[in-house]
């Protein structure tokens, strides 16, 4: 813990305060982590349906929707008419099963209550499960389910990414960061997020440049999937990984990358994917054109759309989470 002045902590402590609210949310957090991995594993049982395909989906809506229903632990929310189906004149929250599949409605009672509720937990991802399994069990089967769902490259490439890293690593509970070089290498970083950029037109710098020696590690900062590796005139040879918080993180300028990693690879914080250089601003193998540094790029998706946000701020918190 940090060192807090002592007056504070008494006074926190006398109102009995800081103990408590430092503790529970803690707690709360690993607690629903726990309850979300019963309610995969529950669900996947009957339905034959893996826990990391439904925790998969869990998690990209967990990212898109700000807040969980009350009582609830996932974030699952189908629609009014893919519950009740769109002909059936009753299109209340609550179903009485096989009635919504008279009108093609998925409706399903996962909690054994008589009931098909779209706020429950155990109903939806049960409906959720069934959807998926009339399509098969096998992961392209997985792949049509969710384009007929969602309508959306980028949505079921993110969800098939996020069933790829909770099966590699066995769990949900997946929170490490790592800041993307070495602490003991010599770097600077500063805030340059939305500057004006001079190559390939009226361009904003979308990143945050750490400047460093060349063949400096470069590390993932999270965890996820390589999506994309190799060439590209402005940011030279770079690494795109997309990781479970629908966040796509972009390293540029690399020197080269490290020997294995390749598109479709599941990283986590820490794995080196290449090293600190100054490739790009032209045609492949261009270097040299300004000094050795790291572009790092975040991008945030929302379920509809794209955009880069500042990185400098997580940057920040990585190096000091990293320190500690
Ligand atoms: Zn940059």
């Amino acid at each position: 813990m940090k060192k807090v002045p002592l007056f504070i902590f008494m006074l926190a402590f006398f109102f009995g305060l800081m103990p408590v609210i430092t503790i529970s949310a803690q707690e709360k957090q690993s607690d629903d982590y726990k309850l979300r991995m019963e309610l995969y594993k529950k669900t996947a049982a009957p339905s034959l349906i893996p826990w990391y395909f439904l925790a998969a989906v869990d998690q990209f809506e967990r990212q898109i929707h700000k807040e969980i229903p009350e009582g609830r632990v996932t974030a699952v929310r189908p629609e009014q008419y893919f519950w009740n189906g769109l002909g059936n004149p009753n299109q209340s929250d609550q179903q009485t099963p096989g009635i919504a599949a008279m009108f093609n409605g998925w409706a399903s009672d996962g909690n054994g209550d008589g009931i098909a509720d779209r706020n429950n937990d155990e109903d939806v991802l049960a409906t959720i499960a069934a959807y998926i399994a009339s399509y098969g069990h096998t992961k392209s089967d997985f792949k049509i389910a969710l384009w007929n769902y969602y309508h959306r490259d980028l949505t079921v490439q993110t969800i098939i990414n996020n069933a790829k890293v909770f099966k590699h690593f066995g769990t949900i509970e997946l929170k490490d960061r790592d800041f993307p070089v070495p602490l003991g290498a010599n770097y600077s970083y500063r805030s340059t997020w939305g500057d004006a950029r001079g190559f390939g037109g009226r361009r904003i710098h979308e990143g945050t440049d750490i400047f460093a020696n060349y063949g400096v590690p470069v590390k993932s900062t999270t965890y996820g999937v390589v999506e994309i590796k190799g060439w590209n005139k402005f940011g030279g040879w770079r690494i795109g990984i997309r990781d479970i918080f629908n966040i796509y993180h972009y390293y540029a300028h690399l020197n080269g990358f490290e020997d294995g990693v390749k598109v479709g690879d599941v990283v986590k914080p820490g794995d080196v994917i290449g090293s600190v250089g100054a490739s790009g601003y032209g045609p492949p193998g261009t270097s040299g054109k300004f000094p050795p540094h790291l572009h790092y790029g975040m991008y945030k998706d929302n379920g509809y759309s794209e955009w880069s946000f500042d990185p400098h701020p997580y940057l920040r918190k990585w190096e000091r989470m990293a320190r500690n």
